[in-house]
């Protein structure tokens, strides 16, 4: 059955996938969402025989569904290939009573990789699928793990072109030197005088700049992006919780139809969302356990009913989870508002000019399915120092968070249910917290130093990623003043 996308915002016509892609956002700000959740259409016998790649495809399938097999095929094939250290793209590991679903063996070492190394070949072949001749040009503002992750998506991708803004002050010295040694003639990467919150309205302000969008249209270029709101980012992440389940049910580990639990280190709500959406495809899955940090909006937003952005926001040692506006859970607004895309927008508009809205209390019953906690930095670094007192096993901070509020739930609830980590990040790009979290006596010594302690301490080779930018030339000095920002595009576009 064909899955149409329409906006959380308003009524309007509804798209097919492949133009849901290739607009990222609807044009009345509304998000895309599936007019149904398809539900699996292989028993978890038969995908509990089938590679990341084969199960990937009998999801993606379901919500792609104007994409041919073959094309869906080839995207997979391109995406999950020797850019993943793993074989198995996303090893399964025991530890401490839980499984870590490693998902952090592509090129960037973050779980970003797992959308955005397919993202360009979705993007690619949907502008095939409608007929746009024009390069797709991916503009994207970072603070630090997107950008390198959407560079190694889209370097050396036929008809892309990838331009990445970072605050040249805002970001850590490893996050700077993986974005400023990527290599591709499409790669363009800038440091802008300005914080994060600059780089952002900068890339937003060119994007709404219509003058522009006729020149590049007439010189056959157009803009798109690779942020996690786009659909083409979502569904990509359903297929590891199908994958885990299928490879516990494979190895003996749980039985066909057991339920189990899921832990998801959350930002903006994109990979918990997925984990939903596949629950709703009928994966037995119990309760999806949503972690956050310092920062807990979401934790207070599951125990109030209250989402409330008006508060400090806290620097912590898991960066890529401080974030005060969840974008995705707007997809879930208005999944409990009963698909009320007029409710969801008088939210929406609410949390924008206040700061923050008020679900009813029939929509609260609707996240049973939810469960909220946050760990402190004190909680998430003694996770990791007792994980590899007890097992060897070392978790980056993000997932530490994950861990300390998987051991909260179990206090609390006394549910034993077999549970799944969502482990977002791999320790070697966190190292000095880790390493500190550890012991304090490594303070002292540089970031490669670490690396080499944290290899013999955890077993672990140094990954890829981290030994490329030892070495690697800078190619990207370029910097510029936040003004200057379109100059700089309308330069590297030559327009
Ligand atoms: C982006 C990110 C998260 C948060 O994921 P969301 O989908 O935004 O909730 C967690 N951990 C790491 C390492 C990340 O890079």
């Amino acid at each position: 059955m064909e899955v149409l996308y329409h906006s959380t915002r308003s009524k309007s016509e509804p798209v097919t996938a492949s133009q849901a892609i290739l607009k990222g956002l609807s044009d009345d700000g509304g998000l895309f969402v599936p007019d149904h959740i398809p539900s699996l259409d292989k028993s978890l016998k038969e995908l509990s025989g089938m590679t990341y790649q084969e199960v990937a495809y009998e999801v993606m399938k379901l919500f792609l569904t104007d994409f041919t097999a073959q094309e869906l095929k080839d995207c997979i094939d391109r995406a999950y290939d020797g850019k993943f250290d793993a074989e198995e793209i996303v090893p399964l590991v025991e530890a401490e009573g839980a499984f870590y679903l490693e998902l952090f063996h592509g090129a960037t070492i973050a779980f970003k990789d797992m959308a955005l190394s397919i993202l360009p070949h979705l993007m690619i072949t949907s502008a095939k699928k409608n007929k746009i001749k024009n390069e797709i040009v991916i503009l994207t503002a970072t603070s630090g793990d997107t950008g390198k992750a959407a560079l190694a998506g889209f370097a050396g991708v036929e008809g892309t072109k990838i331009i990445v803004f970072y605050p040249k002050n805002g970001v850590s010295p490893i996050q700077e030197r993986q974005m400023v040694t990527q290599k591709g003639d499409n790669t363009l990467v800038v440091g802008i005088h300005g914080n994060f919150d600059d780089a952002q309205t900068g890339v937003k302000k060119i994007f709404s700049d219509k003058e522009l969008a006729r020149e590049m249209d007439e010189k056959g270029f157009q803009f798109s992006s690779a942020n996690s709101i786009n659909i083409g980012r979502l569904v990509p992440q359903i297929c590891y919780y199908v994958y885990a389940y299928a490879k516990l049910l494979q190895e003996g580990k749980i039985a066909e139809g057991e339920s189990i639990n899921v832990v998801v280190p959350t930002g903006n709500f994109g990979n918990i969302l997925a984990a939903f959406y596949a629950k709703n495809m009928g994966l037995p899955v119990g309760r999806l356990i949503c972690a956050s940090n310092d920062n807990k909006v979401l934790y207070d937003f599951f125990s109030t009913g209250t989402y409330d952005r008006n508060r400090e926001f806290v620097l912590t040692s898991s960066p890529s989870m401080d974030i005060l506006i969840s974008s995705n859970l707007e997809r879930l607004i208005y999944r409990i508002a009963d698909n009320d895309a007029d409710k969801n927008k008088e939210l929406m508009e609410a949390l924008a000019s206040q700061g923050k809205y008020i679900i009813t209390a029939e929509m609260r019953e609707k996240l049973l399915d939810f469960y909220g906690n946050y760990a402190t930095e004190a909680e998430a670094a003694e996770i990791i120092r007792k994980i590899y007192g007890d097992c060897g096993y070392v978790i980056d901070t993000h997932t530490a968070v994950a861990a300390a509020v998987y051991e909260k739930y179990k206090a609390q609830t006394g549910d034993m249910t077999k549970t799944v980590i969502a482990s977002t990040a791999s320790p070697f790009k966190f190292t000095r917290s880790v390493m500190n979290a550890i012991d304090g006596k490594y303070d002292s010594m540089s970031d490669f130093e670490l690396v080499d302690e944290l290899s013999g301490l955890a077993n672990v080779k140094v990954p890829m990623a981290i030994e490329e930018i030892r070495t690697a030339p800078v190619l990207h000095d370029k910097q510029c003043d936040v003004d200057k920002m379109q100059a700089v595009v309308r330069e590297f576009l030559n327009i």
